[in-house]
């Protein structure tokens, strides 16, 4: 690697950031395009969240990523946010720019939707005029969503456990263009809502690490041959949720692809130059195996 006076220098904030494999992703993209950078990751209290996005400015870092619990309260912090990030109400890239004058303008963005919608891309899932559920309502449901909408899908429903949540959704994202409809997140609504979907999109921790024999589909239940199943959760790689697709014969797109995907549209942001995804996704998926 060529040694620069100017490394780019990256950051990742966030509370907890120990479990992250967003630096070991970041880190071997440097390294693969040859550029000298780092991304480190910085457990921040909330108390401290302006003044570290500040002094990460004040440092000259080029730009970091943002984790919970801050996507949404770094808002009002920074000095513009691009239209998506402002309509989605959260922001998970900071991108920092400086004048001829060196004066530092941070700029906020949201990438998650982006990697939700190109990892269907990649699968071949076609989404305009199409009916996709989404199990959950926290971020990363309000980030499919949001990603459905812009696809043009006809009709999302949401289905969660705590209808507040859900419902805020709905008045945030009313467009007349696509329908979006509550219901409860239950065995039975989920397989009748099944039957007519062709995207089932799970965004609950249900089937994270360590509670990896967890699943919102009920045991023994066949689903929907033509159904598409993204399961968001990461870690394990492969969860009961996607088994029980690929026994039933559904279609499975991974949720580490949508994490590889924002990863990449960030270090496009950051560096101008195209994200090496393979090694990005290698390098993710040796970091989930570590931990789990
Ligand atoms: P979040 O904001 O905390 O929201 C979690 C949602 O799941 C809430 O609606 C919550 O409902 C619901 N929920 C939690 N436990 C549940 C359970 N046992 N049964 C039913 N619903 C439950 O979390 P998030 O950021 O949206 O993340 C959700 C999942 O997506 C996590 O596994 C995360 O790792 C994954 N994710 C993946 C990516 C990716 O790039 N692949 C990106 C972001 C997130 P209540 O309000 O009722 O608790």
């Amino acid at each position: 690697m060529t040694r620069s006076a100017n490394p780019l220098l990256l950051a990742l904030l966030g509370s907890p950031v120990s479990h992250s494999v967003s630096p070991a992703m970041q880190c071997a993209a440097l390294e693969a395009k040859d550029l000298d950078g780092i991304y480190v990751s910085v457990q921040v209290g909330a108390a401290d969240l302006q003044s570290a996005v500040r002094g990460l400015a004040v440092l000259g870092f080029r730009g970091a990523n943002i984790t919970l619990p801050y996507k949404e309260t770094i808002l009002p912090m920074l000095d513009s946010v691009s239209d998506d990030a402002g309509a989605l109400g959260a922001v998970n890239t900071l991108v920092i720019d400086r004048d001829g004058a060196g004066q530092a303008r941070i700029l906020g963005h949201n990438t998650d939707h982006l990697g939700f919608l190109a990892a269907l891309d990649q699968a071949g899932c076609p989404l305009r005029g199409s009916k996709a559920l989404v199990a959950g309502a926290g971020g990363a449901a309000r980030a499919a969503v949001f990603g459905l909408i812009r696809a043009r899908a006809a009709e999302v429903v949401i289905l969660a456990r705590r209808p507040t949540q859900a419902e805020k959704i709905v008045r945030d994202f009313a467009t007349s263009d696509t329908r979006l409809r509550l219901s409860r997140l239950e065995s039975r609504e989920l397989m009748a809502e099944s039957e007519t979907a062709s995207l089932l999109v799970h965004a609950t921790p249900t089937g994270m690490w360590p509670d990896i024999h967890d699943s919102i589909w009920p045991d023994a239940c066949p689903m929907p041959a033509d159904l598409t199943v993204f399961d968001l959760v990461y870690s394990p790689a492969d969860t009961k949720l996607s088994r029980q697709a690929r026994v039933s014969g559904a279609r499975i797109v991974s949720g580490l692809e949508m994490l590889v995907r924002q990863g990449a549209h960030s270090f496009r942001l950051w560096t101008h130059e195209e994200a090496p995804i393979e090694v990005m996704r290698n390098a993710a998926r040796s970091a989930i195996e570590e931990r789990t």
